[in-house]
């Protein structure tokens, strides 16, 4: 399978990439977003109490990052994907 590809519903571009932790396929948009990244210790941090210790400590930074967004999300045609089962 390309990972480049168009959606069915919409015909935006799109990528299809396999999930981390479910394996399951994702369709992304290919136009990313510029989002923030806190770090805390200098590893991603993904919860804010974690920052809030980092930064008590004075080691929480901020970085600015390109991130991709779940097609689902910005699709027009979103509802062709929620099929009954
Ligand atoms: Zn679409």
């Amino acid at each position: 399978m390309s990972a480049d590809g168009v959606c069915s519903a919409c015909g935006a571009d799109v990528v299809f990439v396999r999930s981390e932790t479910s394996k399951a396929t994702m369709i992304l948009d290919v136009k990313t977003e510029k989002h923030v990244l806190l770090l805390d210790y200098g590893k991603p941090a993904y919860s804010i109490d974690a920052v809030r210790q980092a930064l008590e400590a004075g080691l929480a930074t901020a970085r600015v990052t390109s991130v991709f967004t779940d097609h689902h999300a910005t699709c027009p045609h979103a509802d062709q994907f929620r099929r009954s089962t």
